[in-house]
């Protein structure tokens, strides 16, 4: 099915905002088999919606942006009035719409109104999360979309829309994936030459985030799946941390409460990032007590009591460092697994023996400490989050070997 995407937004066109919606909509369709073919970035203005609408000519094309109910706010009414459709208000959606007003305390306005506009025969798409319900409807053979620019309300959105098209169409595609960490994409495709080949029947498609990469395997044929999905295991298995909907730091706290385990961190250059995670996940208070931010030296002097002489000699960006922070905060807590993060995120502070990117990161792990020295790519912030993630990685792998060995007995 040929298909067309258009993110409509003059802040697409100057770069204020990253166009992260073309994105998401594309890896969404691939999922269930469907490639883009085109993709269009326009200005909020009636003669680019009639220009772009003049030229397609494709089956499926989907609208995000635009749906709201500021002036600006017209990719509604611009498309539906394009192919000449009856349309009508829904009621429903215009009294949803009033009640997240009043909520909020807020007075709706008219302009709210045309939010609740559909064309007969069209399928509304959810409008939970903000007052832009999406419009899923035919015009011929030919499938338009029209879905919100806020990411957030996209998504959900999004699953709607594959629900549909995957029943209109009698796609029986099934997708289930795997998340990985301390590996990169470029050496995980080296290592998966000759993978595709043997498993043709499969799509096997990698997103690389920070510190992070998912494969995503989709297949008509469940036997093939799993045997793809095996082998890939099998290959893998010491970065593979979970499946599509795990995070590392939720494995992390249900490692430690399998086993009744306390974590405790002290970070430098990651200022909380690490806590920040760990918190994240709901139930952590069961296995997450306490967590120190010692960003300058006299606070690291003041409440671990690092030697002075360990900051004089070696730095506060030391493999010396690391280890103190996390032995002198495992003998100050009762915690189980202590990590430690100290390095230089940048972009100024580096030098030729410590350049930006440096990071030591230690674990105590009952009684037992060991050190790490890595140096980190990308700008600050991918700096801080790969460190964390490295720490949570060293957490995750110290409390996976006991498991081992536990399930082993
Ligand atoms: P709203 O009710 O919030 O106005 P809307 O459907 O009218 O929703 P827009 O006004 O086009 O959406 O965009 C709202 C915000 O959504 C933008 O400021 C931007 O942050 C984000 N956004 C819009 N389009 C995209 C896109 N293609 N990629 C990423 N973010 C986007
Ligand atoms: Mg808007």
């Amino acid at each position: 099915m040929k298909t067309a995407v258009v993110t409509v937004g003059k802040e697409l066109l100057t770069g204020r905002t990253v166009n992260t919606n073309l994105r998401t909509i594309a890896l969404k369709l691939k999922q269930i088999g469907i490639d883009i073919n085109r993709s269009y970035v326009i200005d909020d203005l009636k003669k680019e919606f009639k220009k772009i609408l003049d030229f397609m000519d494709e089956d499926l094309v989907i609208f995000t942006g635009g749906l709201g109910p500021t002036v600006d706010d017209i990719t509604r009414e611009t498309v539906i009035d394009y192919f000449g459709l009856d349309t009508f208000i829904d009621q429903e959606v215009l009294d949803k719409i009033k009640y997240y007003f009043d909520r909020a305390e807020v007075e709706m306005k008219d302009t709210n109104n045309k939010q609740a506009l559909f064309p007969k025969d069209s399928i509304r798409l959810g409008n939970n999360l903000g007052t832009a319900p999406g419009v899923y409807f035919k015009v011929g053979k030919r499938r338009i979309i029209l879905l919100p620019g806020p990411p957030h309300e996209l998504y959900p959105l999004l699953d709607e829309v594959i629900e549909i098209i995957k029943d209109e169409l009698d796609i029986n595609l099934i997708s289930r994936g795997f998340k990985l960490v301390g590996t990169g994409e470029s050496s995980m495709e080296n290592n998966l030459k000759g993978f595709y080949g043997v498993h043709a029947k499969v799509n096997v498609a990698p997103y690389a985030n920070v510190g992070e990469i998912k494969y995503i395997f989709t297949s008509a044929d469940t036997d093939a799946l799993d045997r793809a999905m095996n082998d890939f295991y099998n290959k893998f298995k010491e970065f593979i941390y979970g499946g599509l909907e795990d995070t590392l730091e939720g494995v992390v706290v249900e490692l430690l409460r399998e086993q009744n385990k306390v974590i405790s961190v002290v970070e430098s250059c990651t200022g909380g990032l690490l806590a920040s995670k760990i918190v994240n996940v709901s139930g952590s208070s069961n296995v997450f007590k306490e967590a120190l931010v010692t960003y300058a030296n006299e606070a690291k002097i003041k409440y671990l009591d690092i030697k002075e002489e360990t900051l004089a000699k070696y730095g506060a960006v030391s493999a010396e460092c690391a280890v103190e922070m996390c032995d002198n905060l495992f003998k100050k807590t009762d915690a189980d697994l202590t990590l430690s993060i100290t390095g230089i995120a940048g972009p100024n502070g580096g030098t030729e023996d410590k350049p930006v990117g440096l990071a030591f990161i230690g674990i105590n792990y009952m009684g037992k400490t060991t050190v790490y020295r890595k140096v980190f790519n990308g700008n600050r912030e991918m700096i801080r989050l790969r460190a964390t993630i490295f720490a949570l990685n060293l957490a995750r792998k110290a409390l996976k070997g006991t498991k081992e060995s536990n399930d082993k007995k």
